[in-house]
């Protein structure tokens, strides 16, 4: 899911509170950007799955480390 506009504006109000300016792991750069919310299903030990989690990606311009956040800690998503 491509985020609208009031999604991204949520989106940077959370991770400026909770990351500030913090720097990739991978390559100490500075410069992120929000990419789609996407899905993770559980799978279960029997193989069947029985939730789907939407998470907000995040990724770094340089390298490509990205980074998932809960859409409904960050209030994102309900
Ligand atoms: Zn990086």
């Amino acid at each position: 899911m491509v985020l609208d506009q009031t999604h991204k504006e949520k989106a940077l109000q959370f991770l400026n509170s909770k990351w500030g300016h913090r720097a990739c792991v991978m390559c100490a750069t500075t410069k992120w950007t929000l990419g789609p919310i996407v899905t993770v299903t559980n799978l279960q030990t029997n193989g069947d799955y029985n939730e789907v989690n939407p998470f907000l990606s995040v990724f770094c311009d340089n390298c490509g480390n990205t980074l998932f956040v809960d859409t409904a800690i960050a209030g994102i998503l309900p």
